[in-house]
């Protein structure tokens, strides 16, 4: 299963590829998480993403590359993988397709996660994430059960410094002139299901479970 999940940042896409790549057993590929990563160990790649990553810009897209093609040559990568947060423009869709034809694959899926600005903005500003496991909450939408730590592996909580509301209004804004495109891209190949994005979080993993397996009968 070779899946890529689209859509605004905090629309979810990483709540729910964290549970369906589990249960699917495919690698959750999130550049995202694989930039702080690189930052936390202050890797030279995290020392070349900070100031883009930083200021809610784009990190270029020879970086972002670079990494995408480490990861695919993995061997678990082998049995596909959900694509998180990538690609997020024009030329890296076009790597992509690239990459994935080169393995003599093709993209099974592009899901959409449609949610609203507003939306958006509460669920970014009150986003918490575990410093140990990458785990994500949200203060009022999806807390954890003791406040500042995480249920699963007892992690400390942290805001994102991109996910404060200045940044976090610039960041939509990267997304609507660089990413949004991406959707008529993939329409037009074909490959694009949308899913409503608002609504209780199980009730939206059924409705993707329903359009992904849809698509591969
Ligand atoms: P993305 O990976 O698309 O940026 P996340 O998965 O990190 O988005 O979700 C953004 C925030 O919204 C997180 O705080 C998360 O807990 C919360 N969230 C995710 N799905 C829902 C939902 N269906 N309803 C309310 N809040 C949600
Ligand atoms: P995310 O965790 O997906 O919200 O990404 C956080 C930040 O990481 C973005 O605002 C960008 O600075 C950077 N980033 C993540 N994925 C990409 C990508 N595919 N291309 C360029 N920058 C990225």
């Amino acid at each position: 299963m070779r899946l890529v999940f689209l859509g605004p940042p905090g629309a979810g896409k990483g709540t729910q590829a964290r549970d369906l790549a589990r249960e699917w057993n495919i690698p959750q590929v999130a550049t995202g998480d694989m930039l702080r990563a690189a930052m936390a160990s202050a890797s030279p790649l995290g020392r070349e993403a900070k100031q883009y990553y930083d200021r809610g810009e784009l990190v270029p897209d020879d970086v972002i590359l670079r990494m995408i093609k480490a990861r695919l040559s993995e061997s678990d990568a082998g049995r596909g993988f959900i694509m998180d947060g990538f690609p997020r423009n024009l030329a890296q869709a076009e790597a992509l397709g690239r990459l994935v034809k080169d393995l003599g694959h093709t993209l099974d899926a592009v899901v959409y996660f449609d949610v609203s600005e507003p939306e958006l903005l509460r669920r970014l500003t009150g986003r918490r994430v575990c410093r140990q496991c990458g785990a994500t909450y949200h203060l009022v939408f999806a807390p954890p059960t003791r406040p500042g730590v995480c249920d699963r592996c007892g992690g400390e909580l942290y805001q994102r410094d991109d996910d404060r509301e200045e940044t976090v209004k610039h960041r939509l804004d990267v997304y609507a002139r660089q990413t949004a495109p991406l959707l008529d891209h993939y329409r037009g190949q074909g490959l694009l299901v949308t899913v409503k994005g608002e609504g209780a979080i199980d009730t939206i993993r059924e409705a993707i479970r329903s359009v992904v397996e849809a698509r591969r009968r």
